[in-house]
């Protein structure tokens, strides 16, 4: 939005206060985000966003890794079928993870605009409200934001307010705005659904001398059905472990959320107990706990599908908010926010800016919200499922359950053309449906999926860690 805004200033409220002159531990130890609730979960950002930052801001991406973020490439994932036949491919360079964690990430991008110019900060400034004025075709603008200072009470008589032509709601999955607005007459629509996790993170710090284990022999994150985990490697030595479970499996998470039953249920899966061996590793900080996760699409449309709100658009979570399992909400923000600014250099017109944004997010968000929101509703109830003790009934459940595990699973570790098409789908590069609608992918897909299970077997990732009753077992947990 910086880049696009030419000689107009962007005036950037900000209800929180950060020291951005600290360096990267220090920032990590002492940022105080309450504005942000996940700010010490784990971060990665997908090659979405990898590849905008390193195609048109290369200074930010040298920053980035001066900082410390990490590069983690396509090569070095490779499970061992692949790597022992890998030829490079230009392509694979799209396919790079910026993984760090989040306070170094913020703490690097934020003195990079600062630096730029453009934009002036308004830290400690909290949006209070809206004025609306009428606009062009009967549609109301957004005229003038209320505002309060940190301190200040948030009393009508107290705001200030200023003007502005346009107003970009960036606040977060907890917006105001909708509610806001929609006091003034201002129609939005939501559509939400549960995420169905519980996320839980820790950090921990390389001992001194020691290197994080080879990626690849092993995955770095798995799914137990009712126990997701992920490693996240990070900047200066330290990297975290993510783990998500089922917002129903209320003795689990309590055993989760303590840092001995955090790490318990982590020595029980190989590819995360490697990372927090005692002699390799250090924890560095509690366990963190977060709820209320969902999806959330909000348009601000009227009954008959026109713009209900002019000179007004939402970026990031307070338009899109979607399930951190499949750490999205990074890309998709940065997406929105060079879409936005596209649009208002193209178009004057103020009713045609909110339909050309409104028809881009569709046209570039759309297809990976739908194929998250689906695989969730699956997950949810292959949760259910495991819980209740219960197999699948239907066929054609099974027949998908199989095509996915004994098909796609299995083409992804023994072919590489399978992994790069499903890895442009994953990274938000294209359509994720596009991967299995091109014949060429399907059919290597059922060229594994029709093999003997011995023949395929050796393509298996090796089994995540234990089942059920085995990890409630193992954390004194009783049988749920
Ligand atoms: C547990 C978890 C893990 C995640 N992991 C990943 C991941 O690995 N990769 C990924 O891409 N995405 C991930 N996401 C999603 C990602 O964090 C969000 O999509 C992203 O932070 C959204 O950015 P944003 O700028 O829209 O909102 P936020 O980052 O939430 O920022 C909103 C800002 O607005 C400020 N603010 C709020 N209200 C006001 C107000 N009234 N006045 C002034 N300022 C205000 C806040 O202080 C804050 O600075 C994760 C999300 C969660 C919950």
């Amino acid at each position: 939005m910086q880049e696009a805004a030419g000689d107009r200033q962007i005036e950037l409220f900000e209800r929180d206060e950060v020291d951005t002159a600290l360096d990267p531990e220090a920032a990590f130890a002492s940022w105080r985000r309450p504005g942000v609730s996940h700010l010490r979960h784990s971060h990665v950002f997908l090659a979405r966003l990898y590849n905008l930052i390193r195609d048109r801001y290369p200074d930010l991406l040298r920053e980035l890794l001066a900082a410390g973020c990490r590069e983690l490439r396509f090569a070095e994932g490779l499970p061992p079928a692949l790597r022992a036949r890998y030829v490079p491919r230009r392509e694979d360079d799209d396919f790079t993870i910026l993984s760090s964690r989040r306070t170094t990430l913020e703490l690097v991008m934020r003195r990079f605009v600062e630096r730029r110019g453009g934009v002036r900060f308004h830290p400690g400034r909290t949006i209070r409200g809206v004025r609306l004025e009428p606009g062009p075709e009967g549609i109301a603008r957004v005229a003038a934001l209320r505002w309060s200072k940190a301190g200040e009470a948030a009393g009508d008589a107290q705001l200030h307010e200023q003007e502005f032509d346009v107003v970009v709601d960036a606040s977060g999955k907890s917006t105001r705005f909708p509610a806001w607005l929609g006091e003034q007459g201002v129609r939005s629509e939501q559509q939400s659904a549960p995420a169905g996790i519980l996320y839980f993170t820790r950090h921990y710090r390389l001992l001194e001398g020691r290197c994080e284990p080879t990626r690849g022999d092993l995955p770095g994150n798995g799914d137990l059905g009712y126990f997701k985990f992920g490693i996240f490697p990070a900047d200066g030595g330290n990297f975290s472990v993510t783990v998500a479970l089922p917002e129903e499996e209320v003795a689990l998470r309590r055993a989760v959320q303590t840092t001995e039953g955090f790490d318990t249920a982590c020595r029980a899966c190989p590819g995360a107990a490697r990372w927090i061996e005692a002699d390799r590793a250090e924890p560095v900080s509690k366990v963190y706990g977060m709820g209320g996760l969902e999806s959330r699409w909000i348009s601000y449309r009227s009954e008959d599908g026109r713009p209900s709100v002019l000179g007004f658009f939402a970026v990031g979570d307070s338009a899109i908010r979607t399930n951190p399992l499949y750490g999205r909400g990074c890309s998709s923000g940065a997406l929105q926010a060079h879409l936005l600014a596209e649009v208002l250099a193209e178009v004057g017109d103020p009713v045609l800016r909110a339909v050309r944004y409104a028809a881009a997010q569709e046209d570039e968000i759309r297809p990976h919200y739908r194929s998250m929101a689906r695989q969730d509703r699956e997950a949810i109830r292959r949760a259910a499922r495991l819980r209740e003790g219960g197999t699948m009934r239907g066929l054609r459940q099974r027949l998908r359950r199989s095509f996915v595990e004994d098909g796609v699973l299995v083409a992804s570790r023994g072919s590489l053309t399978v992994l790069r098409a499903l890895m442009r789908g994953f990274h938000m590069l294209e359509d994720p449906a596009l991967a299995l609608g091109d014949p060429r992918i399907l059919l290597r897909v059922l060229s594994f999926w029709v093999r003997p299970e011995w023949a395929r077997q050796p393509l298996r990732a090796p089994a995540a860690g234990p089942d059920r009753q085995a990890m409630f077992e193992l954390l004194g947990l009783p049988r749920g």
